[in-house]
């Protein structure tokens, strides 16, 4: 089976948090604070490698973390840094957010990198705040977490062509003789339920081609896998669209059946270009087929095809290389998002929610929430009273108290936050 998608959690390293130390020496009497930095978290970073063609390394579920950075020293030394882990994924790979399904990368060439979860930030050592008023200070920052993502991993081919048509039009034989891809051949309905890719060389050129055969009636709303094969066609910059010439069948009207599913399905589909072609034209009553059919196509070309005889098979390939050449590149992501976004930065989707809100739990009770406020309390090394002290003073400027008096709360009363319980008082 074709694995085209992968779910994946991405945990990137916590920051080491920052020391406490004083400078201790034989003969001097008191030193000052000598607290290093926690190094920075691990981040995970993803690869663009043409030599991977599927996403199965990420096929089941995984979690995949980071290392963290280590903790600050004494005299001044500083934490290392976790090592950044690297993945690779096949070019096309599209990384999704999950669950707000926003692009976080869009790989289209080899090597390119995008940063998809940021490591945490080393807390500051208490020797980064020494001033003249706190000359010995006893607090230090604690690292920040890494970021956690949960993701999507989606590959679309990166085909040229597509050869689209109804089952049993003739897509994977064509495929078959134009390439060296070997899909499966049958002679009943569905038999091909993977996209199969081939570069097909032509008079020194090449281009890949790619065998869509999710193209059935109803496929655009999701019946059966058709929805998954018609996103392989997003990429591909031309159409060659097969309609059979049997006896048996309608040509105009299987035309116009694939033609409403790419209608229907929308994403630019509808407007890339298509070349018609006529397959089967060895079979009996073929050339009476074709001509009808071409009265009812009235100016679009049809090139007529026998994968049997070859017949037609030179000319129809000329064109596909002459039409490559002048056809627009690939559309890369879905056009009603926008290309900008490489990165997606959750600190300002933050920006808009309130700092915090006072919720009252039950009597007496009073919790103070709101992911930022938190994410900065956790950054506060509460095991001394300078660190409890600057966490006071920072609630009170980010209008906690005032905030807090609005409500009927009493002295004595606990506040929450996070983990944190202390008493009010007024
Ligand atoms: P797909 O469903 O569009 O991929 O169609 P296939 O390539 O699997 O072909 C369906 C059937 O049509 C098979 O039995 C093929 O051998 C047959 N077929 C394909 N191309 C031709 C052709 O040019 N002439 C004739 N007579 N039969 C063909
Ligand atoms: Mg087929």
């Amino acid at each position: 089976m074709f694995i085209d998608q992968a779910k994946l959690t991405l945990i990137a390293g916590k920051g080491g948090d920052g020391a406490i130390s004083l400078h201790r020496e034989k003969y001097v009497d008191r030193g000052g604070p000598d607290g290093g930095n926690g190094g920075r978290g691990g981040s995970i970073i993803m690869r663009a490698d043409s030599g991977v063609t599927t996403l199965i390394a990420y096929r089941f579920g995984k979690t995949i973390k980071a290392p963290e950075g280590q903790k600050g020293g004494k005299n001044n030394a500083y934490g290392r840094s976790g090592q950044d882990v690297y993945l690779t994924v096949p070019v096309g790979t599209v990384v999704y957010q999950e669950p707000e399904h926003i692009i976080l990368a869009d790989f289209t060439k080899h090597g390119e990198e995008a940063l998809i979860a940021k490591g945490g930030k080393g807390g500051r050592g208490n020797a980064c705040f020494k001033s003249p008023q706190v000359r010995v200070p006893r607090f230090a920052e604690n690292g920040t977490p890494g970021e956690k993502k949960s993701l999507i991993l989606e590959l679309k081919l990166l085909a040229d062509v597509g050869i689209i048509g109804l089952p049993n039009a003739g897509k994977s034989t064509l495929l078959s003789i134009i390439s060296s891809a070997k899909p499966e051949i049958g002679d009943y309905p569905f038999t091909t339920i993977n996209p199969q890719l081939g570069v097909v060389m032509h008079h020194n050129q090449s281009f890949v081609a790619a065998d869509m055969p999710g193209l059935i009636a109803g496929a655009a709303e999701g019946k059966g896998l058709g929805l998954r094969f018609l996103r392989h066609i997003e990429r591909t910059r031309v159409l060659v669209h097969l309609v059979s010439m049997e006896n048996a069948h309608n040509p105009y009207q299987d035309y116009l059946a694939i033609r409403q599913e790419l209608d229907s399905y929308g994403l630019g589909l509808q407007d890339k270009i298509e070349i018609v072609v006529a397959s089967k034209m060895d079979e009996d009553g073929a050339e009476e087929q074709l001509k009808a059919f071409k009265k009812k196509l009235k100016k679009t070309p049809v090139f007529p095809l026998s994968a049997l005889t070859n017949l037609g098979l030179d000319e129809l390939l000329n064109h596909i290389v002459r039409t490559l050449e002048n056809a627009p590149s690939p559309l890369l992501v879905q056009p009603d998002v926008s290309r900008d976004v490489k990165i997606y930065d959750a600190s300002t989707m933050l920006a808009k929610q309130p700092l915090f809100t006072i919720r009252k739990v039950k009597n007496g009770y009073y919790a103070i929430e709101g992911e930022e406020i938190i994410a900065k309390y956790r950054l506060y090394n509460l095991s001394d009273e300078d660190g409890i002290r600057r966490l006071l003073y920072y609630l009170n400027k980010a209008g906690v108290d005032a905030a807090l008096a609005k409500t009927d709360i009493q002295d004595g009363d606990t506040v929450l936050l996070d983990d944190f319980e202390f008493e009010y008082f007024r």
